[in-house]
């Protein structure tokens, strides 16, 4: 009899998690239109949308925003990405790049639309304190030539901590905080979550789901498929953990932004 009761518990709890992603995909255009303030009535595609996607190192495109860009590039939106390093830690900085390139492909973001800085100031290390002034200058720079309308970073914790991710999140809430940042243009920062809830693979739908979040984005299988390939693009990296990582992390099926709150445009700050 509990055998039964076990099946029906996990039967309904993958029928509950098919449900949650077939209304994800018709409610991502609705979250879409709420974070970039248009109004509900105005017709919006996806290529009206250019979004800039700044991250730390090759393979953090991956590794922690692949939901993101996958989906992004299923609605047509122009999808960039600002890579602020090589990934030089282990002098690989040459070969790291070109699978930058390659697992982009595999996502939907052509070559012309990324760019990778390669500053010796911005080094891949995770005992390096980036400059906050750099990095925004950086960052900022890209905005203005390309006007985009939506930038997705890290959070504060940049889901793994390393400094680097985190940096970057100072760096875009500093642009935030002084009024910097282009008008029309949304700031998001991917949600860090706990230890817990990151290693429990797509079971993990239901919280993120039922948590609050100004931009959900979740894949199916075949999206899961091409996040893995894309992984598989960054040889260099693949070590044992990373396996375990492509099966068990949360961030390989979902990511949920929070909005980077903006200051007064153009302030002074002395
Ligand atoms: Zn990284």
């Amino acid at each position: 009899m509990s055998v039964y009761i076990v099946v029906f518990i996990v039967v309904s709890y993958l029928i509950w998690l098919k449900c949650i992603y077939y209304r994800h995909r018709r409610s991502l255009v609705n979250s879409l239109k709420r974070v970039m303030n248009v109004l509900s009535s105005g017709e919006m595609n996806g290529d009206d949308i250019s979004a800039l996607i700044v991250t730390a190192h090759p393979d953090d495109e991956c590794m922690f925003f692949a939901p993101t860009i996958v989906r992004l590039v299923e609605l047509e939106v122009n999808v960039h990405l600002l890579c602020l390093s090589a990934g030089n830690y282990y002098n690989q900085g040459a070969q790291r790049k070109q699978e930058l390139l390659n697992s982009c492909a595999v996502l939907g973001i052509p070559d012309s639309r990324i760019t990778i800085v390669d500053h010796k100031k911005l080094p891949d290390d995770p005992k390096a304190e980036w400059s906050v002034s750099l990095v925004s200058s950086v960052i900022v720079q890209h905005m203005r030539a390309h006007s985009f309308n939506m930038v997705l970073t890290f959070d504060g914790s940049g889901v793994s901590g390393h400094a680097n991710h985190t940096a970057i999140h100072k760096a875009v809430s500093h642009l935030a905080f002084t009024g910097q940042v282009p008008n029309d243009c949304c700031l998001l920062c991917l949600v860090t979550v706990g230890l817990l809830r990151k290693y429990v693979s797509f079971l993990e739908l239901p919280f993120s789901w039922l948590l609050p979040s100004c931009l959900r984005c979740i894949i199916g299988s075949q999206g899961y498929r091409r996040a893995k390939d894309a992984m598989f693009c960054h040889r260099s990296q693949l070590l044992w953990f990373r396996y375990l990582y492509i099966t068990f992390s949360r961030y390989m099926f979902v990511n949920t932004f929070q909005m980077i709150p903006q200051g007064p445009k153009n302030l002074k700050v002395y």
